[in-house]
C-alpha cells in the first residue's frame, strides 16, 4: 500500500523541528529523524524494536535531560520532552514550542498519575530549571508552615486546569501577550 502525504504535511516534515537531542542539542525535522539510521535494541537477535541514535550516540527518545527532587513524600521531576508539547492558544490554535515539563506527584499516588500530576511547561532549559526550583521551594514552604496556607493547597497544585491557568498568567509572561 502506498502512503501519500499532502504537500503541506510534507513541508512540515521537511522544515519544522520534530525532535531535539537532549545532550548535543542537534535538531531533527521529521524527515531527518525517520531517515536517520535506526538500530535494533537487541542487534544479535534483531528484536525488541529499533531505536534512533543521535549522531552524538545517545538514544533520541529514551535518553533525555531530566532533574528529579524529592521533598517529603513528593517527587518533582523536570524533563526535556522528545516531542514539543502544546501550551497555550496562539495564532494557529496552539503554541507547540513547549519542550520542557515539570510534574510532581506523591509517592502515595495510586493508579494513573496522568490525572493527578501538576504540570508546568516551558520553552527553554533555563525556564525549566527555574520551574523545578519554583515547585521545590514552594512545597518546602508549605510543608514547613502548613498553617500559613489554605488547607489542601497541595491538592490545588495537582489540579491541572488551575495549574494551566497559572502558567498562562505567571510563568510565561511573553506568552501572556497573546492571550485575551
Ligand atoms: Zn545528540
Amino acid at each position: 500500500m502506498e502512503f501519500k502525504v499532502d504537500e503541506s504535511t510534507q513541508k512540515i516534515w521537511d522544515t519544522e523541528i520534530y525532535t531535539i537531542c537532549s545532550f548535543c542539542e542537534k535538531e531533527y525535522t521529521f524527515n531527518q529523524y525517520i531517515q536517520s539510521a535506526s538500530i535494533w535494541v537487541n542487534p544479535k537477535e534483531k528484536k525488541y524494536g529499533k531505536i534512533t541514535p543521535c549522531q552524538c550516540g545517545v538514544n533520541l527518545f529514551s535518553e533525555r535531560w531530566n532533574i528529579v527532587s524529592k521533598v517529603d513524600v513528593y517527587y518533582i521531576s523536570t524533563a526535556h520532552l522528545p516531542i514539543a508539547h502544546g501550551g497555550v492558544e496562539r495564532k494557529d490554535w496552539f503554541d507547540y514550542g513547549y519542550w520542557y515539563e515539570t510534574m510532581f506527584w506523591s509517592e502515595h499516588t495510586k493508579g494513573n498519575r496522568e490525572f493527578h500530576d501538576f504540570q508546568m511547561r516551558y520553552h527553554t532549559r533555563e525556564e525549566a530549571i527555574r520551574g523545578q526550583k519554583f515547585v521545590v521551594d514552594n512545597i518546602n514552604k508549605i510543608l514547613e508552615s502548613p498553617d500559613k496556607y489554605p488547607q489542601g493547597i497541595i491538592d490545588v497544585f495537582f489540579n491541572g486546569i488551575k495549574a494551566a491557568e497559572d502558567q498562562r498568567k505567571n510563568i510565561d509572561p511573553h506568552v501572556k501577550r497573546n492571550l485575551r
